[in-house]
């Protein structure tokens, strides 16, 4: 295997945990980079391994969603303009918020999430970073009435499709995290999820791989893919370096678009900005991961931080940070904790999720090009299922089939 050369476009958590796999089986693995690596989405997200969590499509979402581009200090913000592909990810992203489809998406994510927690374990059994990795549930917490019934609502779903949650009043939260306010009225405990400092634990695996062999290219962007026989044979960089390779895999997140096009594929894929803030920790410091009902703003605790992160920015591939979106996060999450309101400021950052209309990412060949893989489009759950996305672009591979089923996430079924 160790003759077999693979280029993988994209160091965020999708494409260092494929290099992770690769290396693992004997494979050479380059990874391009075209920003500092590990300085993604993949670092700045809100650091939750959501086992079943709901995709971004859900009964009731796009009602909501429309409620939502009325109100300025809402999660969702989509600039006025005529785009003609955000309008049909819109029509896409409708139609997907059906009952029906939204079963079916539920069919490959439970898989999913099963496939990469052991992944999760695995990779940091093996590489042992400080991370502070915690198998305590994730929360959905609110202080309204509403807010119940939207929480209730939606995790009687999710238990039909197999996802355990627990119900805690106001104060079976208190008694399990004393940094929730009397405010907060309840929440639905997902038990089998997992928190996590995304960036410490990108920082170890890279690392991990450098010592393991994996060339790791920053500042190096791919333009176009080299074809050699019809055949996917490298790529060649900004700047006219070629790099070939035996196989290339994309995991270039939102960015992928204009490859993924250059490989005869139409994705609809828009960016969905979001925002962190960091905080110094408050006094009493929250310990559970949590995301908050009413803003959909989570609250993670990493080590000596707060990290407050939402909101979904349809505003186009850019990282212009609103520093008004940023504020909101804190106003968002004040009510619900002692000393948030107060927290010092850390760091304000936005980046980008990969969107497709239908909340399903894409694990794929590139139907018309032999040698690429896809592996893109996973929206608000990248950071759970990376890693078992790695893993199966690894087997399909280099066994010829990944182990699990994934025809519904085929490029082509757009
Ligand atoms: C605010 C926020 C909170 C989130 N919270 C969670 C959470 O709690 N749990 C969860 O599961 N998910 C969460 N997500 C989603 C998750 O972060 C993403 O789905 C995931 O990081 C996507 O990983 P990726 O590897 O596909 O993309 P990225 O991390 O964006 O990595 C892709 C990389 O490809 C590089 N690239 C692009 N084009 C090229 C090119 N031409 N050549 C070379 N390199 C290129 C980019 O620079 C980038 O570094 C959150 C996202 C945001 C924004």
């Amino acid at each position: 295997m160790a003759d077999k050369h693979i280029l993988v476009i994209g160091g965020g958590i999708v494409g260092l945990s494929a290099a992770w796999y690769l290396v693992g089986r004997g494979a050479a693995v380059t990874v391009v980079e075209r920003d500092r690596i590990a300085a993604s989405a993949s670092a700045g997200n809100a650091g939750i391994v959501a086992i079943g969590h709901r995709p971004l499509p859900w009964p009731g979402r796009s009602r909501q969603a429309l409620s939502w581009l009325l109100d300025r200090s809402s999660p969702l913000y989509i600039p006025p303009r005529l785009d003609l592909s955000l309008l049909k990810w819109l029509w896409g992203f409708h139609r997907a918020c059906r009952a029906e489809r939204v079963a079916e998406c539920m069919e490959i994510i439970g898989p999913l999430d099963r496939l990469s927690l052991r992944c999760w374990e695995e990779i940091l059994a093996a590489i042992g970073v400080a991370c502070g990795w915690q198998r305590a549930g994730w929360l959905d917490v609110y202080a309204s009435a509403a807010g119940r019934r939207q929480a209730e609502q939606e995790a009687a779903v999710s238990r039909q499709f197999g996802v355990r949650t627990e119900q805690l009043d106001g104060d079976a939260l208190r008694e399990r995290d004393p940094a929730f306010s009397e405010q907060v009225h309840g929440a639905v405990l997902y038990p089998e999820s997992c928190i996590l400092d995304p960036g410490r634990f990108l920082t170890g695996l890279v690392g991990d791989l450098r010592a393991a062999g994996v060339t790791i290219r920053e500042e190096t962007a791919v333009q176009r893919f080299l074809r050699r026989d019809n055949r996917c044979s490298g790529a060649v960089l900004v700047g006219g370096e070629e790099i070939a390779a035996d196989e290339v895999v994309l995991a270039a997140c939102a960015w992928s678009n204009p490859l993924v096009c250059d490989a005869g594929v139409k994705l609809p894929m828009q960016a969905g900005k979001g925002y962190h803030l960091d905080l110094v920790a408050p006094d009493p410091a929250p310990r559970s991961g949590c995301v908050l009902v009413e803003s959909s703003v989570a609250v993670t605790p990493m080590g000596d931080k707060l990290r407050l992160a939402g909101t979904l920015e349809f505003s186009g591939l850019n990282l212009h940070l609103h520093r008004r979106r940023v504020d909101m996060l804190r106003r968002a999450a004040a009510p619900y904790f002692r000393g948030v309101a107060e927290a010092r400021e850390r760091e304000a950052w936005c980046g980008l999720r990969p969107c497709t209309a239908d909340g399903l990412p894409v694990i794929d060949r590139a139907p018309q090009l032999d040698g690429l893989f896809l592996a893109t489009g996973h929206a608000k759950m990248g950071l759970t299922h990376g890693p078992g996305t790695g893993k199966l672009i690894a087997e399909w591979l280099l066994d010829g089939e990944p182990s699990l089923d994934l025809s519904l996430l085929r490029a082509d079924r757009f």
